[in-house]
Formats: C-alpha cells, sequence, structure tokens
C-alpha cells in the first residue's frame, strides 16, 4: 500500500536545516539541440538541481512572551485570567501565550466599540475616516516583511506566499477600501447609505492577517465600529496589527480585538448589542451561527467552506493548465476554501495530464516556511494534519489510488506531501468533504454538459476554474457553473475591487468590491 500519513523521518537535505548546497556535474553533457522523447523531458532531475537554503532572517521579530486582549485602544488582561498557547507548526516550539476572553471580556469589547460608534466614528465625515484608513494601509507596508514572517512563523505558510501575496493584499485592502470612504454615496447612486453601527468578526487561520484585512477595511470604510476574534491558532499577527491601530492613532474603541477559542467566536455571535456578524470558517460552525443569529436584528454574511471544481477541456493549453493545478490545490498547504480540490479532465487529455501533475509534483519542495525556496509549508496544526491524515486513509480504503512524490518530510512539526488521487468517484468522501490540505481528487469527463453537472452536483459552491482554448466555451461553462467565483485559464487569483462569496452551504454575501461595502451599510 502507499504511504499515507506521512512518517517521522529524518530530516533530508532538501528540507532539514543540515542541508548544504551539493553541485554534481553532469557525466555526458546533454545536446539540447537533440529533440527530447517525452520520457526524457520528464521534470526528474534527481538532486542535481537540488536548492541550496535561504532561509528568511528572523532573529529581528519581536514576539512577547504573552499576548492580551486590545479593548479600547489598549493591551488588557482578560477577565478570564486564562491564557493559551500559539505553537509553531513547523517546529512545534510555543511562541506565545495568548489571552483566552470570556463572555464578559467580549461585553466589554462590544461596550468600547459601540461607544466609540456613538461618540466618534459614525460622527466622523468620510474624508477623515480614510485618512486613517490610508494611514493603517501605509503602516502595514512600512511593516510588511515583518509581519509576513510573524505569519509564516505563527501559521505555517511559506515565507513566499506571506511575503508576495498575503501581505500586500492585506495592504491593498485598506488602501482599495480608503478610497470608499468618502464616495459611498456614488457606489450607490439614489441611495442614502448608513453606517450598520457595530460589526462582530470571526475569522479562520489559513490568511489570519488578509481575513481580518477582508473583514475590518469594508466595515471600518463604511462608518461601523469592529470587534474581531481572530482564530485560536493564529492570533499573534492580529496583534501586531493593533499596534498599527495605535500608531495611526485610530479613535480608541473603534477596533477591538478579542483572542479566544470557538467559545469566545460564540459571545460575540450570541452578544445582543451587537449589529452585524461577518463569520469566515466551516459550513458547520456558519450553520450554528445562522441558527444563532436568526429572529434577531442582527445582518450576516457567511463565508463557507467550498470544494471547487477545476475543469480541464481537451483543447486547454496542457502545461499552463498543470501550473493551474498545482496553483489552485497546493497554494497555503491547500488550506484555501476555493481551493481547485476536485479536478476535472476530459477523458482524451487524462493521461497526459495525470503524467505531467505526477512529474510536476515530485519537484515541489516541502519544508521550513522561512525558506525561500519552499513551496508547501507546514500544515497549521496537529488537528488538521490528523483530519487530512483521515480523509486520505478513508479515500484509499473507499478504492481511489494515491499519488505522493518520493520525498522526506522534516523530522518535527507538521507535514503532508502534495498528493492527488485518481480512481475517485462522485461518491467518495474525497470527492464530497473538503480535506483542506494539500490533496487533490481527479475525476474524469466527456463532455462539457457532463462537465457541468458533475461540478454543480455538490452542496458547495464557492468557486471553479475552466481551462479551454475557446473563449465561447468558457462563456457557456462559466455561466451554468453554481460557484460565486470561477476563473478561466487562470486559479487563485484575488483583487479588493472583486467580489468574494459564494452560494449553496459556501455561505452567503460578498466581500470585495461593491457588493462588499452593501454588506456593512443600511442602504436608504
Ligand atoms: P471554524 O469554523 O472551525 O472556525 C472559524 C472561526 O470560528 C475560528 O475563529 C473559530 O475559533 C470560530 N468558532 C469556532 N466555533 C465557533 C462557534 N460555535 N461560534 C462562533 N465562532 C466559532 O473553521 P476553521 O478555522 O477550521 O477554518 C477552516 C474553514 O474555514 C474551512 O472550512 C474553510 O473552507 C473555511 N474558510 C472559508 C473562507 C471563505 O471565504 N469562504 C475563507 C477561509 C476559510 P477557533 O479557531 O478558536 O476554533
Amino acid at each position: 500500500m502507499k504511504k499515507r500519513c506521512p512518517k517521522r523521518k529524518v530530516a533530508s537535505r532538501k528540507n532539514g536545516a543540515r542541508t548544504r548546497a551539493v553541485i554534481v556535474r553532469e557525466e555526458k553533457p546533454i545536446d539540447y539541440r537533440v529533440p527530447l522523447s517525452p520520457a526524457q523531458r520528464r521534470l526528474n532531475f534527481g538532486d542535481r538541481w537540488d536548492y541550496a537554503p535561504a532561509p528568511e532572517a528572523h532573529s529581528y521579530i519581536k514576539i512577547k512572551p504573552k499576548y492580551e486582549l486590545f479593548i479600547g485602544g489598549k493591551f488588557v488582561k482578560p477577565r478570564s485570567g486564562k491564557y493559551f498557547d500559539s505553537i509553531n507548526p513547523a517546529t512545534e516550539e510555543t511562541l506565545a501565550e495568548i489571552a483566552d476572553a470570556n463572555a464578559r471580556d467580549v461585553d466589554l469589547a462590544v461596550k468600547s466599540a459601540r461607544r466609540a460608534y456613538n461618540n466618534v466614528w459614525s460622527k466622523m465625515s468620510g474624508r477623515e475616516r480614510g485618512k486613517y484608513l490610508y494611514r493603517i494601509a501605509r503602516l502595514i507596508q512600512e511593516k510588511s516583511r515583518e509581519l509576513a514572517v510573524l505569519e509564516s512563523m505563527d501559521g505555517g505558510k511559506t515565507i513566499k506566499e506571506s511575503r508576495d501575496v498575503d501581505l500586500p493584499l492585506v495592504a491593498a485592502h485598506f488602501f482599495y477600501h480608503a478610497g470608499w470612504c468618502d464616495k459611498l454615496k456614488y457606489a450607490f447612486p439614489g441611495r442614502e447609505p448608513h453606517p450598520l453601527g457595530v460589526a462582530g468578526q470571526i475569522i479562520p487561520w489559513n490568511f489570519p492577517l488578509l481575513m481580518a484585512a477582508w473583514k475590518l477595511a469594508p466595515a471600518l470604510a463604511c462608518g461601523n465600529t469592529c470587534v474581531l476574534k481572530p482564530a485560536e491558532t493564529t492570533s499573534i499577527t492580529a496583534m501586531h496589527l493593533a499596534e498599527i491601530f495605535q500608531e495611526a492613532e485610530l479613535p480608541k474603541g473603534v477596533v477591538n480585538i478579542v483572542t479566544g477559542e470557538g467559545e469566545t467566536g460564540r459571545a460575540i455571535v450570541e452578544h445582543a448589542n451587537i449589529d452585524k456578524i461577518a463569520f469566515t470558517g466551516s459550513t458547520e460552525v456558519g450553520k450554528r451561527i445562522f441558527r444563532t443569529v436568526a429572529g434577531t436584528k442582527k445582518k450576516l454574511t457567511l463565508e463557507l467552506g467550498g470544494k471547487a471544481a477545476n475543469i480541464i477541456f481537451e483543447d486547454a493549453p496542457i502545461d499552463q493548465a498543470v501550473e493551474g493545478i498545482i496553483s489552485g490545490i497546493y497554494f497555503n498547504q491547500g488550506h484555501v476554501c476555493c481551493a481547485g480540490s476536485r479536478l476535472f479532465v476530459q477523458e482524451g487529455v487524462f493521461a497526459p495530464v495525470i503524467r505531467k501533475l505526477r512529474d510536476r509534483i515530485q519537484t515541489l519542495r516541502v519544508g521550513n516556511p522561512l525558506d525561500k525556496n519552499t513551496d508547501i509549508g507546514a500544515i497549521n496544526s496537529r488537528m488538521q494534519l490528523d483530519k487530512i491524515c483521515k480523509l486520505v486513509d478513508s479515500g484509499v480504503q473507499e478504492g481511489a489510488k494515491l499519488i505522493q512524490p518520493r520525498l522526506r518530510l522534516p523530522a518535527k512539526g507538521y507535514f503532508y506531501p502534495p498528493s492527488f488521487f485518481t480512481g475517485v468517484t462522485m461518491s467518495h468522501r474525497i470527492a464530497q468533504e473538503e480535506i483542506f490540505g494539500p490533496v487533490l481528487s481527479v475525476m474524469t469527463f466527456r463532455t462539457p454538459e457532463e462537465a457541468i453537472e458533475r461540478a454543480n452536483n455538490i452542496p458547495y459552491g464557492l468557486s471553479a476554474g475552466v481551462w479551454t482554448d475557446k473563449g465561447s466555451k468558457i462563456f457557456k461553462i462559466v455561466n451554468k457553473l453554481r460557484a460565486g467565483v470561477v476563473w478561466a485559464n487562470t486559479y487563485n487569483k484575488f483583487d479588493p475591487t472583486s467580489p468574494f462569496g459564494g452560494y449553496k452551504e459556501s455561505g452567503f454575501g460578498r466581500e470585495g468590491g461593491a457588493h462588499g461595502l452593501a454588506a456593512y451599510l443600511q442602504l436608504n
């Protein structure tokens, strides 16, 4: 049987700190003028092109031993008196202790947000609010390298992603929404926009700062004040964002951050003096929140899970599509709600796509998230690693074929190799449930109609991808896919101007663009 759950092995040259660059000379130089047969063209270079380690410096990063709550513009001890550990998933070392807010702490945060709303923020002109958001955006840019390193240490994501994707997008969200502050009337011609009041915002661990920016920037731009709860395993960067709010002299209480576990989130959802709940997380918790909020005055947006179809037609540029498959499922260790986790390949190109995919995953570097060459970092937590292993086991037991590269994982930390399954049927758990890890389920189809039917045959509807040479086919397919976001000949591209959100059990409401503003406004 194939290897499934990764075993602890001694760190390899690729992954361990003990790595040394090795240069091996070609015994017989390759004559590049002679065309290579397909077998020779495989992307298997052995260890000849190994990368030398390129670790990002982190000794200058100041991680506090203890992070308190951020309420009323100050860092305050939790009334609960409790703290929990935040672990670096790549090393299993404790980074810091995080305050565990209880219902009393949440109540103080809500009161502080209400005072700030009534006395300052709702009275301030849009132009003035915009100045604060611009200032915050610039400070984020200034500190982006430090924040990126912290994000990678706390969450396990690779530095190249936190540095080149997360942080630029975090700043972009504040810049974009800063521009809207004094132009809300133009976003909704003929309507009178009013803020809602206090927004309670709960976010997951896969894009900690980015999710905070997606929530805070539009809420503040529209004149609301906020109580934000980061995820338990990734709270540190949110507290550094709180320091930026202090530095930007954001009026006290406009943003309050309460760290904690699920119970802290529940206290926010159940608090009577909150006007809007914005939640990003699992469908299971989203449904619970929906039930709690039903029948109250609270407005609600839910950004939940997904199981996106990435559809490759025979006329697609195959090499490009394979790169799209890679970024679709292995980006951020597959911890992406819109990950292209179900691959549908048209039968005629199944063999070359699988061959290229198998070769390509062999070249992905798994290991230290702070190494600039790493493609796949650490799985966010032991719990998430166990969940991935369990679902992969179910796939093997149900008869699908597991394909994994030959590699050794670091001896410490939570890591999982890039993997994919062939021989998957729609009834397999791995075709239906969100794995939220670097594991892809591959299926085939014959006609466009079959692709659409199979892609839509799932309770989720967050995102999808289509790969074809024909523009007309793109329009035809895209209009029939029940997914909030559909990418054509690309995948996982984000922009603050573009609304993001789901259908069906992937939730409702949009974040980003003018649609995202509407979620934080009363439009008369
Ligand atoms: P969870 O739903 O477990 O948690 C999300 C947040 O809700 C966390 O802050 C969590 O706290 C908190 N929470 C847990 N229980 C409750 C409760 N009863 N009431 C209120 N809040 C609660 O999701 P994960 O953090 O595991 O994130 C992964 C999920 O998020 C995936 O399903 C993914 O698809 C989805 N997601 C969706 C996105 C989208 O835009 N649609 C984007 C990113 C992720 P704690 O961490 O302490 O448990």
